[in-house]
């Protein structure tokens, strides 16, 4: 049979999206549906710094592929992309090779690292469920090894490079937890140090300066300290290199959460990037090659209104699913392909605990429990877009705090 071949590659937002409304477009004898993914699960990034700091279960961040998956209408391959040859439409997968008719790119970030010296080797970063679950066993083995040698202060130091989104709501569970942990290890709290440092002259730089206030006042409320119009230059196996004069802060933590930019095979398959990603057209496909489609962190897509590319956020990965799930059956069956346009829903953001902040809608500001409120409605609404209620009853957030 001569069925067109549509692979998609990573089960992130983007991918898992895009792979749902596929089964909705078409009907089984039209498209065959291939799903490639590292793992059989796919997890929620947006939770990965609540993994990270050890609030929350790494299991409960992960949700099996198979639950949400139609595996009658679409074919799931377990293993990990190697390379996309482009030319020859074929994938190279650790395992094997597939071909392509129709290819949808959603393999996601990676750490941004700018070149910094040491960032690759020493620095954490909450990039995926093992990455996260390797910072939340290294953050407790500092507290039984402080226990063992009480004179190495830094131990007890937590610096987070970068004051985006990531590293605020990372600093916000981390304020949270670790006075957990100095009761679980008996250690003094004022010994604990958060120490986060921004180069922007504010902490979430862009971001409307009522809500950025309040969150800094939250945070330093639980003592987290910020260092804003600070340069991290250099990493060191032991802490970190501040400023033109590279002043020292030891610290056997470094968790960078800087910036970030397209999956490495995306440029080492040939795709042409610009700061680290790929230039899609307003209908997400790649630059020459109208069966190749790139979704979510991998992407910029042109904001027509601003002129400025969308940033990589899950809302936009999730929204792209649809207008590349309706182009690729306009590709096929003929009709017009649709230009790819955000419908804003706002940004909210977790502080920690109870807390939170953000917008929604036209702008309108939220604050605290309301903010966390909303926070886990955004959440459960996007487990029900993927699984239906009882999703949202096995993996939803229910309560405000
Ligand atoms: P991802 O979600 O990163 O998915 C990529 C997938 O590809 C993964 O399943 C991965 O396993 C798979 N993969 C990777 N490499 C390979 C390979 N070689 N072979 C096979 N499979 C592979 N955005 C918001 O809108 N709201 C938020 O509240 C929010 N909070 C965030 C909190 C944190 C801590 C972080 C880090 C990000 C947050 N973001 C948030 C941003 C958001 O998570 C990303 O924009 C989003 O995950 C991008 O979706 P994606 O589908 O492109 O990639
Ligand atoms: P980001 O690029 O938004 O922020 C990185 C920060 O690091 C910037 O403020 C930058 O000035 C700073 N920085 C860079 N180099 C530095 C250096 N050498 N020294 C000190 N500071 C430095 O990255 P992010 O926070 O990971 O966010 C990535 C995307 O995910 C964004 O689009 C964000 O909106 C989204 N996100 C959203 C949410 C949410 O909506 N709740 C949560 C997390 C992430």
């Amino acid at each position: 049979e001569n069925k067109p071949r549509i692979v998609v590659l990573g089960a992130g937002y983007a991918g898992m999206m895009t792979t749902k409304r596929l089964t909705q477009q078409f009907t089984e004898d039209e498209v065959e549906i291939v799903l490639v993914n590292k793992h059989n699960y796919h997890y929620q990034t947006t939770w990965l710094h609540e993994v990270a700091a050890g609030t929350i279960n790494p299991n409960q961040s992960r949700i099996m592929i198979k639950d949400v998956i139609n595996n009658k209408r679409v074919e799931f391959i377990q293993d990990a992309v190697v390379e996309i040859k482009k030319d020859s439409k074929k994938v190279v997968l650790e395992n094997q090779e597939i071909d392509y008719d129709y290819l949808v790119i959603g393999l996601g970030f990676e750490k941004a690292t700018f070149g910094i010296p040491g960032m690759e080797e020493y620095a954490f970063s909450i990039q995926d469920v093992e990455k996260s679950r390797l910072i939340r066993e290294h953050i407790e083995y500092q507290f039984a090894s402080y226990k063992n040698d009480p004179t190495q202060d830094h131990l007890l130091t937590f610096i987070v490079g970068g004051a985006g989104f990531t590293g605020i709501e990372f600093v916000g569970e981390l304020a949270e937890k670790l006075p957990e942990l100095c009761k679980k290890h008996d250690v003094d709290k004022n010994k604990v140090k958060i120490i986060n440092i921004e180069m922007a002259p504010t902490i979430l730089p862009g971001f409307d300066d009522d809500l950025l206030d309040y969150a800094k006042k939250s945070l330093e409320f639980r003592n987290v300290e910020f260092k804003t119009g600070t340069v991290i230059k250099e990493v060191k196996p032991d802490g970190v290199l501040i400023g033109e004069e590279k002043d020292e802060i030891k610290a056997a933590t470094v968790v960078w959460t800087g910036g970030v930019q397209a999956n490495r095979i995306v440029g080492n398959s040939g795709f042409e990037l610009t700061k680290g990603k790929v230039n899609v057209d307003p209908t997400l496909r790649a630059p020459g090659h109208d069966e190749v489609f790139i979704l979510g962190d991998c992407a910029w897509v042109m904001n027509q209104e601003t002129g400025r590319p969308y940033p990589p956020t899950a809302q936009i990965a999730i929204q792209e699913a649809d207008t590349c799930a309706h182009n690729i059956a306009a590709s096929i069956n003929g009709g017009e392909l649709e230009e790819f346009h955000f419908d804003n829903k706002g940004t909210v953001a977790s502080l920690g605990g109870k807390h939170a902040m953000g917008t929604i809608f036209d702008g309108h500001k939220l604050y605290g429990v309301q903010a966390k409120a909303m926070k886990n409605i955004i959440d459960d609404r996007y487990l029900f877009m993927l699984g239906g209620p009882l999703l949202v009853l096995k993996k939803g957030k229910f309560r405000p705090f």
